[in-house]
């Protein structure tokens, strides 16, 4: 086996939206860092669909946040509802950011923006490329690669961590996944809608008194993603509209998990395989960005040591947080549900206090 010595010595294992964030962040301050991803190219499903405020912000410098913005649906409120009751309009617009949106846009298209603009940087995703090893030996990482079944040893020296919840990374180095994963099956459906009663540009969260969730928000021209915490997502969507096409169905549990370190020598972790909660205030995905803008900013001031006392703090916090959103929105505590609803309303009255609520959404507060 050919044993080669890398001159760009930075691997990024993952080509998610973590994995591309940190190369294009790496490759506009003139770096050239490898990126590789076992898949064969971007990711075929919509998954994430909100980009915050933030996230552009960390995008724009490598001119991927434009041609999001441009291909993206700027979602404007997110309406609350209690059965059929409106309970509070939640303004996007009172956030005190130029990008005063939610923007939605598949994850699917977010990668392929994000790889092709990579590409004009001159760093190419290596696609189809699997690590299958990492060891640490002295001041250097040796990583292992499968290509169409070839195995060929890397030496490098800093390995950025973004291969998703089931990081071989994070295994590799012996860290644990800390948390949970919620027994209930959470389902979820993309679909093309007519006749949408509601608000077009808007989100619409129905809570109702069974513990039954239903979310939907426009992800294009009619086409809708639902998500519920029951078997039929668009069945918890109430109103009078029409079906034209589903255009995916598929189902999943909800983890709660953190890496309890996120760094071990010229090793570090960020995104899923770092963290991992409900999708419940689309952070997932903008966390993973969030952290892969710190690792190349950290990496360029030479300050990498503080990587983990950065990330892992907001990580945790948000992983809190979002465990109490799920745990509220789905009581079936009747004074649970009362107070709940009544926050809401007070919250919908009065915009001052949609405020702090929206600026930790967009990513602008932790
Ligand atoms: C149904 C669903 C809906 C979601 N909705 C939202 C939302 O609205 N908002 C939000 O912010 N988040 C959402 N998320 C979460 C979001 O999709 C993830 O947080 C995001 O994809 C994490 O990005 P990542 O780059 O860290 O990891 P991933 O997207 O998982 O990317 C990891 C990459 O690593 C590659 N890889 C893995 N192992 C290896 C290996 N050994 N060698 C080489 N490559 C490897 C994989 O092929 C993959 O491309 C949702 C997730 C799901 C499943």
């Amino acid at each position: 086996m050919v044993v080669r010595q890398e001159k760009r010595s930075t691997l990024i294992v993952g080509a998610g939206p973590t994995g591309l964030t940190a190369a294009l962040e790496l490759a506009r301050r003139g770096d050239r860092p490898r990126i590789i991803d076992r898949k064969d190219g971007p990711t075929p499903l919509s998954k994430a669909v909100g980009i915050s405020s933030h996230s552009l912000d960390v995008l724009e410098a490598s001119g991927v946040s434009g041609k999001l913005l441009a291909e993206g649906l700027k979602v404007r409120h997110a309406h609350f509802h209690a059965e059929t009751r409106e309970l509070a309009i939640i303004d996007f617009s009172l956030l005190p950011h130029r990008y005063n949106f939610l923007l939605s846009l598949p994850q699917r298209e977010t990668e392929r923006i994000m790889a092709a603009t990579l590409a004009t940087f001159g760093v190419d995703v290596e696609w189809r490329t699997e690590l299958v090893g990492l060891a640490q030996q002295g001041e250097k990482i040796t990583v292992r690669t499968s290509l169409n079944g070839e195995e060929q040893d890397h030496r490098v020296d800093t390995v950025f961590g973004a291969d998703g919840a089931e990081s071989s990374v994070r295994k590799s180095l012996g860290i644990e996944f800390e948390g949970y994963t919620h027994e209930r099956r959470w389902s979820i459906t993309d679909a093309e809608i007519a006749s949408w009663p509601y608000e077009p540009d808007a989100a619409q969260a129905f809570l109702h008194r069974d513990g039954g969730v239903g979310f939907i928000i426009p992800i294009g021209n009619d086409r809708f993603r639902a998500v519920s915490n029951t078997p039929d997502a668009l069945a918890h969507i109430p109103g009078e509209y029409h079906v034209s096409q589903v255009l995916r169905i598929d189902n999943f549990h909800i983890p709660a998990r953190q890496a309890t370190r996120y760094q071990a020598a010229g090793v570090f972790l960020g995104g899923d395989a770092a963290h991992v909660h409900s999708p419940l205030g689309a952070r997932g995905m903008n966390l993973g960005i969030e952290d892969a803008a710190c690792f190349a900013r950290r990496f360029n001031d030479g300050t990498l040591a503080g990587y983990t006392d950065e990330r892992r703090p907001v990580g945790h916090r948000w992983i809190r947080l979002s465990e109490q959103i799920l745990s509220t929105a789905q009581s079936t505590n009747g004074f649970v549900q009362t107070f709940r609803n009544l926050v809401m309303s007070t919250i919908g009255a009065i915009p001052i206090l949609q405020r702090p609520l929206l600026e930790r959404v967009a990513g602008l507060k932790e």
